[in-house]
This record gives structure tokens, C-alpha cells and sequence, in this order.
């Protein structure tokens, strides 16, 4: 499961354990962004910050694990380049899913080599509030990479993104259940998110 978790969430933590129940995963190995060439214009918080906080949240999970290979790269971390590797390193037999929500499947055409990428690995679809899986049912209809590598995942609908998280702390507000109570407390002991 890719993600820049600034930072990690319920919402993240509910999608890859339904995930893996439902597809049999072995386990879900959370990769944290390096430098995401999409958000390059936006202000993001330390790689550094962001694995720590993705640690802590997976930490008692026996199936859950971290990879530091996006955010040890010197170079802007496209898909294709984690999927190609983690193929390397697991082998032709592994079989891989790439975890995400249904708004990230939705721009997957900007992806870089998102055709090769659709080949590579099967895509996991998780239902997102906001993000109906119509849209995206729509897409598959008309492009046949997206047809035969996306699964869908319903799950409970947990409204919840790195986002407003951010705006609550920067608003005095709480954050507790929303995020893994060693993720809140790393938050305040670094005072991230605040203004
Ligand atoms: P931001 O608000 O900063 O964009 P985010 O909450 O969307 O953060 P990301 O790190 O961008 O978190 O997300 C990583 C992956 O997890 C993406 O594929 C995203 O679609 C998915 N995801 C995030 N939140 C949820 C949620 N509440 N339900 C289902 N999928 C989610
Ligand atoms: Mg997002």
C-alpha cells in the first residue's frame, strides 16, 4: 500500500486489513512516498517523520510491515519503479496488489507507464466517501488495463484523510481515534501539523 500517510490513518489501517482479508495477502507492506510527484508543489512533512508515524501505527500487527524503499531513493518514486522492484525481490511466483482508494485508481492514467503498471500487478479498489466506485466502474468499461487489473474493496466508509487531520491539529482540535494513539503522541511530542 503506497501512500505519503502525512500521516497514517484509521482509514489507511481498516482499507489494508479488510484488503488482505478479503484477497488472502500474506501481508501489506506500507510504502511511504519520498518525494511524490504529484504533490511536488505542496508542503510535506519529513520522510523521516512520516515512516516513524507508519511504524508506530503497524507496529503490533504481525502482517503489517513498513519499506523505506520510496523514501530512501534520491529520485522522485514512481509506481512502476516500487512494483518492478518488490517483483525483484519476491520473485516471479509472488503475486502483488497494489492497495489504494478508488479516488487514486481514478487518476491512474497519469501514472507513469500506467499501462505496463496495470500488467504488472493487480490494483485493489477501495471504496472511498466521495470517491463512488461508479466513476471508476465507468473508466474500466473503456479501458481494458484498468478492466482486468482492478479489484474493488468495499469497506466500512471511514471518512477520514491525512488532510483534515492536519487542519485539526493546526486547529487545536482532537485527533484522538483517528489516528493510532502512538501516531497522535508522536504528533504532539514533534509538534507537527501545528502553525
Ligand atoms: P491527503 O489528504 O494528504 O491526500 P490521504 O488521507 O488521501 O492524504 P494518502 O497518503 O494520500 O492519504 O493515501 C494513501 C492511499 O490510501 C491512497 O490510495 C488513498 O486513496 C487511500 N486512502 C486514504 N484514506 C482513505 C480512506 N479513508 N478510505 C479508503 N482509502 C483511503
Ligand atoms: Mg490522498
Amino acid at each position: 500500500m503506497g501512500g505519503t500517510f502525512d500521516p497514517i490513518h484509521m482509514g489507511h489501517l481498516v482499507t489494508a486489513e479488510e484488503a488482505r482479508q478479503q484477497f488472502n495477502l500474506d501481508y501489506v507492506i506500507f510504502i511511504p512516498s519520498g518525494s511524490p510527484p504529484h504533490k511536488r508543489n505542496i508542503t510535506i512533512t519529513s520522510a523521516e517523520h512520516r515512516y516513524l508515524m507508519t511504524v508506530l501505527a503497524v507496529i503490533a500487527n504481525p502482517y503489517f510491515a513498513v519499506s523505506r524503499y520510496e523514501i530512501d531513493r534520491d529520485k522522485p518514486s514512481y509506481t512502476i519503479d516500487t512494483v518492478k522492484h518488490f517483483s525483484e525481490v519476491y520473485g516471479q511466483r509472488a503475486k502483488l496488489y497494489f492497495i489504494t482508494g478508488a479516488d487514486a485508481i481514478l487518476e491512474i492514467m497519469t501514472w507513469k507507464d500506467y499501462s505496463e503498471l496495470l500488467s504488472r500487478c493487480f490494483f485493489i479498489a477501495a471504496s472511498r466517501p466521495g470517491y463512488p466506485f461508479r466513476k471508476l466502474q465507468e473508466l474500466a468499461k473503456t479501458v481494458p488495463e484498468i478492466n482486468s487489473s482492478v479489484r474493488f474493496l468495499e469497506i466500512p466508509a471511514m471518512a477520514i484523510s491525512s488532510t483534515f487531520i492536519r487542519k485539526r491539529v493546526a486547529q487545536g482540535k482532537t485527533i484522538k481515534y483517528l489516528t493510532p494513539d502512538p501516531v497522535e503522541q508522536y504528533i504532539r511530542k514533534n509538534k507537527l501539523y501545528v502553525r
